[in-house]
């Protein structure tokens, strides 16, 4: 049942419209190709989310890049935030690859599943209001249809907020709202909202965000959901490719918000 009604909201989401800044933007993206990408074909589209349909983790970006996921056609996919996160899902036992770079790359998400806010690549990384609200029930209906779903990791406070109104759709609400930051984690409904910066370039190029801070937010998420024998129980395919990374306490960077708190 998971896995029919994730279906039809991903065929909907492909042909979804609603924002017409946005389909125009992602058109001409895919038209005026970048000079690394001008021999591919972009989707051009708006870009699904995708894994496992028994998931019980979601992981929430912001909306697909312009040449990543706007090129590929999946979320996260050939572009530097997926270099980032990657290595980490696979780290933590969730995916099969350290890598995600094309449809059909032989990925394999584990009790994990991916999406975006918005579905659209937005210019300059920024969604409106309105372009959030039109694409919000997207997220509703994929959070709805995964019946096994305990853990949101949000990537970013975009995600953080997308993530907290589409529960409020589905009748969790949170007073006061929870407050993002690196290492934030709330309990809405039957969920665990855990918070993370973005695995942007923005970030990782900065320090901002470091693979240690990335690999202890899904070592809590996997902990939370209730996953914890994964990794040992069933190494990751592909495993001899990179070795987990050692896994540090949530805030142990020092970085700016990177204290663990509860919302
Ligand atoms: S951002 Fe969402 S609502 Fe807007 S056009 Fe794209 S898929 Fe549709």
């Amino acid at each position: 049942m998971a896995q029919r009604e994730l279906q039809l909201v991903s065929a909907d989401i492909v042909e979804c419209r609603a924002c017409p800044r946005l389909v125009e933007w992602r058109e001409r993206v895919a038209r005026v190709k970048v000079p690394r990408f001008c021999h591919e074909e972009y989707w051009g589209r708006p870009v699904a989310g995708f894994g496992d349909a028994s998931a019980r983790i979601l992981v929430l970006g912001l909306a697909p890049a312009a040449n990543g996921g706007n090129r590929t056609g999946r979320i996260f996919t050939g572009d530097a935030s997926a270099d980032f996160l990657f290595p980490a899902l696979h780290g933590a036992g969730l995916s099969n690859l350290p890598t995600s770079t094309r449809r059909g790359d032989g990925l394999d998400l584990r009790s994990t599943y991916i999406t975006a806010v918005n579905r659209c690549a937005p210019p300059k990384d920024r969604p409106t209001p309105q372009e959030r609200d039109n694409c919000l029930p997207y997220l509703v209906r994929e959070i709805a249809a995964l019946e096994w779903l305990r853990v949101i990791v949000a990537l970013g406070e975009f995600a953080w907020d997308g993530a907290l109104l589409a529960l409020g759709s589905l009748g969790h609400k949170r007073r006061p709202k929870p407050r993002f930051s690196h290492g934030a984690e709330a309990e809405v409904g039957p969920y665990r909202l855990l918070g993370s910066f973005h695995t942007s370039p923005h970030n990782t190029n900065t320090g901002k965000l470091t693979p240690e801070m990335l690999d202890a937010v899904f070592e809590c998420a996997v902990e939370l959901a209730g996953l914890t024998g994964l990794r040992e129980v069933d190494p990751p395919l592909g495993s001899v490719a990179t070795a987990p990374r050692p896994r540090p306490a949530l805030g142990s960077s020092g970085a700016p918000g990177s204290g663990r708190a509860r919302g």
